[in-house]
């Protein structure tokens, strides 16, 4: 399988480059050249299997001959093999037509170890094979540190560095990256916003000799392979629900549009796949964009759903790239125009088809806090805040008549509501427990590093500890 940009003028990659460039040379995304098609037998057949194996099938045709089928194989269960629940993801019915696929069982409670604890299995092993080293540096606000933090441990290629805000992410947040005393992690609290934390990452990947001496690697969501990772539980869920006979729908709280995108991937694959609703908190540009045709970033406000609370959803490129044909020029301009004036429109066609496949639907502060007294009212389950945003969006979408009564309506449970402990014991009077396997979380010891908000200080911090600058050094 070879890979196209976005942009339309970088060269077509295979998947092993793809995985570790992240970004294409013009500054598009990867995209498959052409999408693989699971057949409807082929969809029946993944109801009932162990998600390893499901995986398996649905991802085999991305991957190409990157890695033999023991290879892969052995990732996937490794991976998954990391879940605290055996279906790995539980889909659990919470009403008449109504789902909530559980996506929070991996070791960091959040839905971002699906893709996580699959990338640093495949990255480890394209490293090992070349004899190469990376250096992962990412900036986090709480959940992509944590998840990335605890796939890459130990990883005998890849050493990882997270720059969090000192003080600004939660103490489960923190605890779950610097307890992790692994030599090849590093965590670095940046005396500064998370805004000054992404600056710095900026600032280093921009210096392009640093890059190259580093081999510097990025793990957030526009790389494929997590969105790739992530369409597998859309064709399990249908699959389970009656899929290829029955459609289905879904509702996702959206951020980056990376998860949402993967279910657009899901659809293209072959997944009957109704409706997917882009379901937002009050930062609510993509509704904003599906209602309006205009995409204008607005100031960011913080929410009870953190991880949602973004102003530039990065993935929304690779939507753009299929409904406009995938002209890559088209792009360009779309992308010039949105670099010079902060903002772009979709033409008639392009909104038309974006409204056939999405529905798009925001969630406020109350509606979400009452989502979450009400499930746990109806049905004793606690949801997370990122959670609660996609039901109310799922409620309000059956409300109206978008979703009708006959199609199963699968919401995406993002995080376990014990990450979010305040926003679920306001909603509910009840402080959620985390699960036993992190009894010991608050006693264990803390690895970090605080340093002053300097891109310069923090450059040679890295590098000093970085083994892809030392191998270089040596060559
Ligand atoms: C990252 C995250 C999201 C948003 O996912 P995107 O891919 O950015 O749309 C939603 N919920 C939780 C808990 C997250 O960590």
């Amino acid at each position: 399988m070879d890979y196209v940009s976005t942009r339309g003028q970088a060269a077509q990659l295979g998947f092993e480059d793809v995985l570790l460039a992240g970004l294409a040379r013009d500054g598009g995304l990867f995209v498959p050249a052409s999408w693989p098609r699971l057949s409807g037998e082929d969809l029946a057949a993944l109801a009932g299997l162990p998600y390893p194996q499901a995986a398996f099938r649905v991802l085999r045709p991305f991957v190409g001959d990157a890695f033999s089928d023991g290879e892969f194989t052995a990732m996937l269960e490794g991976a998954y093999g990391s879940f605290a629940h055996p279906a790995t993801v539980p889909l659990v019915q919470v009403g008449a037509n109504d789902f909530l696929l559980e996506l929070f069982h991996g070791p960091t409670l959040a839905f971002k170890d699906v893709a996580m604890q699959l990338l640093s299995r495949m990255m480890d092993h394209v490293l090992a094979r070349s004899g190469k080293r990376i250096t992962i540096v990412g900036a986090t606000s709480g959940d992509t540190g944590a998840s990335a933090v605890e796939a890459f441990k130990g990883r005998e290629a890849v050493d990882v560095f997270i720059l969090h805000p000192e003080g600004r992410v939660s103490e489960v947040q923190r605890r779950q990256m610097t307890t992790v005393i692994d030599d090849n992690v590093h965590n670095i609290a940046i005396q500064g916003t998370f805004d000054d934390c992404q600056a710095i990452v900026k600032a280093l990947f921009n210096d392009l000799d640093y890059r190259d001496r580093l081999a510097l690697a990025g793990i957030n969501s526009i790389n494929w392979a997590r969105v790739m990772a992530q369409s597998v539980y859309y064709a399990t869920a249908a699959a389970t629900l009656g899929a290829p006979r029955r459609r289905v729908a879904f509702s996702v709280p959206t951020g980056n549009f990376g998860d949402v995108y993967a279910g657009r991937v899901a659809a293209h694959s072959g997944v009957p796949i109704d409706k997917l609703i882009v379901a937002t908190n009050i930062n609510d540009i993509l509704v904003r964009t599906l209602d309006s045709g205009v995409y204008q970033p607005r100031g960011v406000h913080a929410t009870q759903s953190p991880s949602m609370d973004i102003q530039v959803a990065s993935n929304f490129e690779r939507l753009l790239f299929e409904l406009a044909g995938r002209d890559g020029a088209r792009i360009r301009d779309l992308m010039d125009g949105f670099a010079g004036k902060g903002s772009f429109a979709l033409d008639a066609a392009m909104l038309a088809a974006a409204r056939q496949g999405f529905l798009a639907c925001r969630a406020d502060e109350a509606e979400t806090t009452a989502t979450i007294r009400d499930v746990h009212k109806r049905t004793g389950l606690t949801i997370d805040p990122h959670s609660a945003v996609g039901l109310t969006a799922a409620a309000k979408m059956r409300a109206s008549g978008a979703i009708d009564a006959a199609t199963p309506l699968i919401s995406l449970a993002t995080a376990h509501p014990a990450k979010f402990p305040d926003a679920v014991e306001k909603a509910t009077g009840i402080r959620p427990r985390l699960p036993e396997r992190f009894a010991d979380l608050f006693e264990r010891a803390e690895k970090v590093d605080v340093l002053a908000n300097d891109t310069a200080l923090v450059a040679a911090f890295i590098e000093k500890r970085a083994r892809a600058a030392r191998n270089r050094a040596a060559e």
